[in-house]
C-alpha cells in the first residue's frame, strides 16, 4: 500500500521540471494542527472554523476566535493558513443558531448565504477576529504593539468563503471587509488585510470562475460539494454514493473550466476537497492546472512525494486524455486506478 509509505519531506516541493505546487493540509480541529506540521504540510489550505462553534451553547467571542486563529498561524510561521468562514447549514447544524428545517438543506441557506443573512453579526465578529489575528503576520510585521504574547513569527492568514454562487456575494463581503477594517482603523486596533478567496463548490461558481478571479486572490475547489452539485447526487446518500465521484467527466471538466478561467491572471487556484488528498490523483490534478493541493493530514507526505515525481508536461497530457474521456471507467483507466 503506497498510500501510507512516503516519508515526511521538509520544505516545499516542485515537479521534476521545477513547477511549484503547494501541498497544504485540511484541518477541522486545533488538535490536527501539530500533526499537519509534523507531516510536512506547507500550510493549512482549509481550516474549517466550524469547530469553534460546535458543541457549545453560545458562539465564541472575538477574543476567543482571534486566539484560535493565531495559534494556527504560529504553527506555520513560513506558511499560509486559509481560514474558511463559518459554513453551517446543509449537513452542519449548530443548535444555538436556530437553523430552519429545510426540505433540502444542501440547496438551502448554508455557508455564505447565512453569513450575509441571519448570521451577519457572527460573520462580522469572525472577520474582525480574522483581520486582527493576521496583524503582524507574514513579512509585513515587525511592530512592537501586537497583542501576541509569545512574540513568535506568524504565517500569512487568508480568508475563504464557502458556498459562493453569485458575484453579489463577493461584492457584499468585500464591502463588509472594508467596513470592518475602517472600524478597526478608527479604534486604533492593529489588523492586517488578509489574502481573500472563495471556494468553488457550486457549478455557478465554476461557471463564473473568471469573474470571481478578477475579484479575489485565490479560488479553492471544494470537490466534495462540487461533485454533489454537478452530479446532483447527495453527499450522504448511500444509494447514489457511486455517483458521488469526482472522476466523472462532468466533474473533471468543471474543474478544468475553473483552472482555465484563472489562467493568465494573478489568481491562484487550489483544491481542498477530498480529491486533493488522493496521491493516485496528484499527477492528474497538476495536469488540470492546480497550483495548490490541500490534503487530509495523513496523506500530505504521499501527495508531496507524488508532486516531486511528476513531470508537468506528462501531467498535462494525462489530463488532456482524461478530459476527453466520456465515462468514469475510461477516466479510471487513463489515470491508472482500479
Ligand atoms: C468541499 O465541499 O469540498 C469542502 C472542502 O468543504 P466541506 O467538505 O467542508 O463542505
Ligand atoms: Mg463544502
Amino acid at each position: 500500500d503506497e498510500s501510507a509509505g512516503a516519508s515526511v519531506r521538509e520544505g516545499r516541493v516542485t515537479t521534476t521540471d521545477g513547477r511549484a505546487v503547494e501541498v497544504a493540509a485540511n484541518v477541522g480541529r486545533p488538535v490536527e494542527v501539530d500533526p499537519a506540521v509534523e507531516r510536512g504540510a506547507d500550510g493549512i489550505g482549509l481550516y474549517r472554523t466550524e469547530f469553534l462553534f460546535l458543541d457549545r451553547d453560545a458562539p465564541p467571542d472575538e477574543a476567543e476566535q482571534m486566539a484560535a486563529y493565531r495559534s494556527a498561524l504560529a504553527a506555520f510561521p513560513e506558511g499560509r493558513v486559509v481560514c474558511r468562514t463559518l459554513d453551517v447549514g446543509g449537513d452542519k447544524p449548530i443548535p444555538y443558531l436556530d437553523l430552519p428545517e429545510s426540505e433540502n438543506p444542501f440547496l438551502g441557506e448554508r455557508g455564505i448565504r447565512r453569513s450575509l443573512g441571519p448570521d451577519a453579526d457572527l460573520f462580522e465578529t469572525q472577520l474582525r477576529a480574522l483581520l486582527r489575528a493576521g496583524a503582524e503576520s507574514g513579512d509585513d510585521g515587525g511592530g512592537e504593539d501586537a497583542d501576541d504574547e509569545t512574540g513568535a513569527a506568524l504565517g500569512d492568514l487568508a480568508v475563504m468563503l464557502p458556498m459562493v454562487s453569485r458575484i453579489e456575494e463577493v461584492e457584499s463581503v468585500l464591502a463588509v471587509l472594508e467596513s470592518v477594517a475602517s472600524d478597526l482603523d478608527s479604534a486604533g486596533v492593529p489588523y492586517a488585510m488578509p489574502e481573500f478567496g472563495v471556494m468553488v463548490e457550486t457549478p455557478a461558481a465554476a461557471t463564473l470562475a473568471g469573474d470571481l478571479a478578477e475579484r479575489v486572490d485565490f479560488l479553492s475547489i471544494g470537490t466534495n460539494d462540487l461533485t454533489q452539485y454537478v452530479m446532483a447526487a447527495s453527499r450522504g446518500d448511500e444509494r447514489v454514493a457511486a455517483l458521488h465521484d469526482p472522476l466523472y467527466p462532468a466533474v473533471l471538466r468543471t474543474i478544468r473550466q475553473t483552472t482555465r478561467a484563472a489562467d493568465g491572471t494573478d489568481c491562484w487556484v487550489g483544491m481542498c476537497g477530498e480529491m486533493a488528498g488522493d496521491p493516485a490523483l496528484t499527477e492528474l490534478l497538476i495536469g488540470l492546472g492546480l497550483d495548490e493541493l490541500s490534503a487530509s493530514v495523513v496523506t500530505v507526505p504521499d501527495v508531496k512525494a507524488r508532486v516531486s515525481e511528476t513531470d508537468s508536461e506528462a501531467a498535462r497530457a494525462l489530463a488532456e486524455r482524461a478530459l476527453a474521456a466520456e465515462t468514469v471507467a475510461e477516466v479510471r483507466e487513463i489515470v491508472g486506478i482500479e
